[in-house]
C-alpha cells in the first residue's frame, strides 16, 4: 500500500518566509510530508511550478440565500475554485444572520452547494449586543459592522459601535468594519441631489475621503479602547491605512484589508464607466504613483491582507436604474489571485507576500489557522499549482461568476493557477469549472472554545 494518496513532486513550495524545492505528500486530506515523497497512489509532476496555499478570501458576498439572481454558492464558489481560492468567508446583506438560528439554517441550506470550504459571518445590529455571544458560540466567523446605513443594513454610530466592540471583546469575537461616516455621506448626498447630479462623478463626492477617514479613525480608536479585535474593510487609500497603522502601534488589534480595485482602478473611471465602477468606498488612486504606494503599504504590512469584497451584479443589473439606484459592488473572485500573481511578476510584491496577504494572515485573523492558510505538515491539503511565467488576458467571457464581467477585462497578466486542490482532491484544472461541490462549513473560533 502506498504511503500517500497524492504526491506533488518537484515543485517550489512558497511560504511567507521563503521558498524551497520539495515534494508534498498528502494523506486523508492533509499534508503529511514535505521533503522527498516517493510512494503515492497519484503522482503529479510539478517541476517548474510554484506550490502555494489556496487563497483564503475572507470578504465575499455570494447572495445565496438573498439575491441569487446576482450570484449563488455553486457559481461563486466555482469561480473561487478555478481561480485558486480554496476557503472563503461569506456574508450576504440580502439575508443577514442576526441569530444563532439564522446561522444554523444557512449552514443546513448550503450543504452540497459549495465547491470550496467556507465560513459564514454574521451582521452586527445597532443595539443588539445580546446576540454577539450567541452567534460567536454558534460559529460565526466574524461580525460585519456598518458605520453608515448601506445595502439596507443599519449603521452604527460611535455609541452603538463601542457597545458592539465591548460585547465582542468580552467573548473574543472578531469584527469586520465598513467605515464611512453617515453624517458626511448624507450631507454630501443632499447637496448632490439638489444639484440634480446623476453622473458617475457623484461617487467620489458622495462617498468622500473625509467620510472614510473619519469613520476609520474613530473605529480604530474604539477598537483600541475596548480591547476588541477587528479589521477595517476595503481600505481605499493610504491616509486611511496610516490611521490604522498608528492605532496598531498604540496597541490596537486592528487589521487593514486591501482589495485589488483600490490598487488597479482609477478614480476617473467612474466618469466613463458609471455604475460599472459603483462600489464604496470608490476608487481613489489617480495615477501609477498612487498605485505603487498601495503596493508598498501591502508589502510592508501596513495593509495587512487582501480580500476581493466580491459583490457581483450582471451587466443588465448594473444598467437598471441611475447611479443612485444600482447596486454597489464589483465581481472579484475570478480575478484576485491573477492580479496578485501578476503583481509579483511585476515585482510590486513577492510570491511569498501573496501567501502571507491572501492565505496565512486572513486565516490567522479569522481563526482558520493552522488548518488553513499555509503549506505545512498537518494542515489541510489546500494547494494551488501555479505556473508563474504563463501569460493570459483577463476577459469577460472567461468569468465564471454569474456577474459575467470583470473591471479588468482586457488586462494582460503573468502567472496562472493550473490546478486547485481542496483537502487533497483536484477541484479545478486550467480554469475549468469543478464537478461536484465538496466544500465544508468551517465554524468560527468561538465554536471551539
Ligand atoms: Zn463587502
Amino acid at each position: 500500500m502506498a504511503d500517500f494518496d497524492l504526491a506533488l513532486r518537484g515543485g517550489t513550495i512558497i511560504t511567507p518566509e521563503g521558498r524551497r524545492r520539495a515534494d508534498i505528500g498528502v494523506r486523508g486530506g492533509r499534508i503529511t510530508a514535505i521533503g522527498r515523497v516517493s510512494d503515492a497512489h497519484r503522482v503529479v509532476d510539478a517541476d517548474g511550478m510554484f506550490l502555494m496555499p489556496g487563497g483564503v478570501d475572507t470578504h465575499v458576498h455570494l447572495m445565496d440565500p438573498g439575491s441569487p439572481e446576482r450570484e449563488d454558492f455553486p457559481t461563486g464558489t466555482s469561480a473561487a475554485a478555478a481561480a485558486g481560492v480554496t476557503t472563503i468567508i461569506e456574508h450576504a446583506h440580502g439575508r443577514p444572520l442576526r441569530t444563532a438560528a439564522d446561522l444554523t439554517q444557512k449552514v443546513d441550506y448550503l450543504r452540497g452547494r459549495s465547491h470550496v470550504d467556507f465560513g459564514l459571518a454574521a451582521h452586527a445590529w445597532p443595539g443588539a449586543t445580546d446576540a454577539v455571544a450567541d452567534l460567536w458560540a454558534a460559529g460565526a466567523a466574524f461580525f460585519k459592522v456598518f458605520t453608515c446605513t448601506t445595502h439596507g443594513i443599519p449603521g452604527h454610530d460611535a455609541a452603538a459601535l463601542k457597545a458592539h466592540l465591548s460585547a465582542s471583546a468580552e467573548v473574543g469575537a472578531v469584527s469586520l468594519m465598513h467605515c464611512e461616516d453617515e453624517s458626511l455621506t448624507a450631507a454630501a448626498e443632499s447637496i448632490l441631489r439638489e444639484q440634480g447630479r446623476d453622473d458617475g462623478g457623484v461617487l467620489q463626492d458622495w462617498r468622500n475621503r473625509d467620510a472614510e477617514v473619519v469613520a476609520a479613525a474613530v473605529a480604530a480608536m474604539l477598537v483600541r479602547r475596548t480591547g476588541a479585535h477587528a479589521s477595517v474593510a476595503h481600505v481605499s487609500h493610504p491616509e486611511v491605512a496610516s490611521y490604522l497603522h498608528a492605532e496598531r502601534q498604540r496597541g490596537a488589534r486592528i487589521n487593514a484589508e486591501g482589495c485589488p480595485q483600490y490598487f488597479l482602478t482609477r478614480e476617473w473611471e467612474a466618469l466613463e464607466h458609471g455604475a460599472l465602477r459603483k462600489f464604496t468606498p470608490p476608487a481613489r488612486a489617480r495615477n501609477d504613483a498612487d498605485e505603487a504606494e498601495m503596493w508598498r503599504l501591502l508589502r510592508t504590512g501596513v495593509l495587512t491582507h487582501i480580500s476581493t469584497d466580491h459583490a457581483p451584479s450582471t451587466l443588465e443589473q448594473k444598467a437598471a436604474g441611475d447611479i443612485w439606484e444600482v447596486h454597489f459592488g464589483l465581481p472579484g473572485l475570478d480575478t484576485t489571485m491573477s492580479i496578485l500573481l501578476d503583481a509579483a511578476a511585476r515585482d510590486e510584491l513577492s510570491y511569498e507576500d501573496i501567501t502571507r496577504v491572501y492565505s496565512e494572515t486572513p486565516a490567522r485573523i479569522y481563526g482558520l489557522a493552522p488548518r488553513k492558510g499555509r503549506l505545512r505538515v498537518g494542515a489541510d491539503a489546500d494547494i494551488i499549482v501555479v505556473d508563474p511565467a504563463a501569460r493570459r488576458v483577463l476577459r469577460n467571457e472567461d468569468v465564471i461568476s454569474r456577474a459575467g464581467w470583470t473591471p479588468f477585462n482586457g488586462r494582460s497578466v503573468t502567472g496562472r493557477v493550473e490546478q486547485t486542490y481542496l483537502r487533497g482532491d483536484l477541484i479545478a484544472e486550467h480554469g475549468s469549472v469543478p464537478a461536484d461541490p465538496q466544500g465544508q462549513w468551517l465554524p468560527g473560533a468561538g465554536k471551539h472554545r
